[in-house]
């Protein structure tokens, strides 16, 4: 079998023009959705991530402000501006890019976002709301991944779905969402006893590992819709995902590419979420 291969970046596209048309529809009722995004420390990726975000906004129409603080920063000076951005009536989505500097309590910083505003869907109050069922801001990551299988139709319901890696932000709460969706779901971790023996049996199989390459055609059932989260740099300067794409792809019935997979559609959703902040404060004025 040849996977049909699961284009990410035209499903962004997608999404993003829709995002367009929702924040010019905003603007012009005198509420452009706002979205600042908080940085500490010097991590070269994340500045990278920060600016791709601010791009993706301008590009769309919603307005961004970047909150830059140095290595040294405290996190009481980090907390304190995120809480004047929750006061601020420009700024409808906040963000806290991760990681931050080690000695951070990062629940801490994450807690202090106001619920209305938490677009990454990180704060407790929401994590809750994913788990009951009713998520106010679902993560963007697996709610990119969501959004990819229903765009090509890949059933959820009463499927065996497993999702490899269980981080708080991409593998725990894939898992809960496609629970809520009716599959049946396995999570597996760096402490799974026989691996393949689970990814084998995958209806819908998600990697979110940051291991390159760890998931080979024979660890994949025939037709397996396989979503690869991963995203690794190699020694080359070239990016690759947690599966072995040349070889799962003929064997997978669908197939997420890296790059021009999950992630474009990652970035859309936040936009996505952003908008869904700021009509949900326009309702409320
Ligand atoms: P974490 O490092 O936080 O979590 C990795 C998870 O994978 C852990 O739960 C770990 O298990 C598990 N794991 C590691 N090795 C194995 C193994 N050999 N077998 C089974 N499970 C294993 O990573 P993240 O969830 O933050 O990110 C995962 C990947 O996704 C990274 O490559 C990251 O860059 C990428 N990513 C991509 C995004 C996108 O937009 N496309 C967004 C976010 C992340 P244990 O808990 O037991 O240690």
């Amino acid at each position: 079998m040849n996977a049909k291969i699961m284009d990410g970046s035209a499903l962004a596209r997608e999404l993003r023009a829709d995002c367009k048309i929702r924040a010019a529809g905003l603007t012009e009722k005198g509420m452009q959705p706002g979205l600042a995004v908080v940085i500490a420390g010097d991590n070269p990726a994340s500045r990278i991530y920060v600016r791709n975000k601010a791009k993706a906004c301008s590009d769309t129409g919603i307005y961004s402000e970047i909150h830059e603080f140095s290595e040294n920063a405290s996190q009481d000076e980090v907390i304190e501006r995120i809480q004047e951005l929750n006061r601020n009536s420009r700024i409808h989505g906040i963000l806290v890019q991760l990681p931050l500097p080690r000695r951070f309590e990062s629940d801490k910083v994450i807690a202090s976002v106001a619920v209305e505003k938490d677009v990454d869907g990180f704060h407790l109050y929401n994590v809750g709301s994913l788990v009951t069922g009713n998520a106010i801001f679902p993560p963007c990551t697996p709610h990119g991944v969501i959004k990819i299988l229903e765009k090509y139709s890949v059933p959820i319901e009463g499927q065996h779905a497993v999702v490899v890696g269980r981080s708080n932000i991409v593998g725990k709460p894939m898992a809960l969402m496609l629970l809520q969706r009716g599959a049946t779901v396995t999570i597996c971790t760096s402490k799974t006893r026989d691996l393949a023996e689970h990814t084998h049996r995958a209806d819908i199989l998600v990697v979110a590992t940051g291991k390159p390459h760890m998931i080979t055609a024979s660890m994949v059932k025939d037709g397996a819709a396989v979503i690869d989260v991963g995203i690794n740099r190699m020694p080359d300067g070239k990016l690759a995902g947690d599966v072995e794409f040349e070889s799962v792809k003929e064997k997978a019935g669908y197939i997420t590419p890296v790059p021009g997979g999950v992630g474009p559609v990652t970035i859309a959703m936040l936009l996505y979420n952003t908008i869904e902040a700021a009509e949900r404060a326009y309702a409320r004025a």
